[in-house]
């Protein structure tokens, strides 16, 4: 079993190395606004649509056993979770297992201006996905975890619609998220990646004077922001 276990994290592992979908040695700039030398680059694993279907079996293999019948995801990246990781949880079950959205709307009140990296928005699941998500029993899938404020906005709204959430699953868990963080007994991270970041005045890669990445994150904002960006 924990053989299993070892050979499951090992394939997990190489799954995101060969996607090149974590980036070591640069500097870049989180969401968040902080700093840091490592960045998980969840596009690049969507680039290949068999390595998702492989991460999303592990996800469905975790929660075989507690008779989901909606999955939900996220836009953008949580479209394609939701699609796999209902479908392998119905090859595996022999049941039918529906794959629902959940589309981002943004919240009044927060100008750019006011905050350049954090637009604040909120999740609705429409398109009358709604009533599928009432009385079932609902799995939530996210690809990337930070502060797990996201994935804590859609269990909301699952919640409110009168859905049963019976867990969450995450392909990467960069932020040290917990299940009781986010209002789930269930969470389950193919990956954890403890990655070091700082507060942008304490970065030592800037008083090292190391470029900002500008291709990935936030760099080009952050840069911009100080007029040392321009097209
Ligand atoms: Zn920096």
């Amino acid at each position: 079993m924990e053989d299993s276990k070892e050979k499951r994290q090992q394939e997990i592992r190489q799954i995101f190395a060969a996607a090149n979908a974590i980036v070591t040695g640069d500097h870049f700039v989180y969401a968040a606004g902080e700093h840091g030398s490592a960045y998980v680059n969840k596009d690049a694993i969507y680039l290949y649509p068999s390595k998702v279907s492989r991460l999303c079996r592990f996800i469905a293999e975790e929660f075989v056993a507690m008779n989901v019948q909606v999955v939900v995801g996220p836009v953008v990246g949580g479209v394609a979770l939701s699609q796999w990781v209902a479908f392998h949880l119905g090859e595996i079950t022999g049941r039918d297992i529906l794959a629902v959205i959940a589309d981002k709307v943004p919240v009044l009140g927060l100008t750019k201006e006011q905050n350049p990296y954090i637009v604040e928005e909120n999740f609705v699941i429409k398109r009358g996905y709604d009533a599928c998500v009432r009385d079932r029993r609902v799995l939530v899938v996210e690809d990337i975890l930070n502060s797990g404020m996201s994935v804590k906005k859609v269990i909301n709204v699952v919640n409110s619609l009168g859905g049963n959430l019976v867990g969450v699953g995450a392909l990467c868990n960069r932020g040290k998220v917990t299940g009781s963080q986010i209002g789930t007994h269930s969470l389950m991270c193919l990956m954890e990646a403890d990655l070091e970041k700082f507060p942008e005045a304490e970065c030592p890669l800037c008083q090292a004077n190391v470029p900002v990445n500008t291709k990935l994150g936030k760099g080009k904002d952050f840069l911009q922001r100080k007029g040392e960006f321009s097209n």
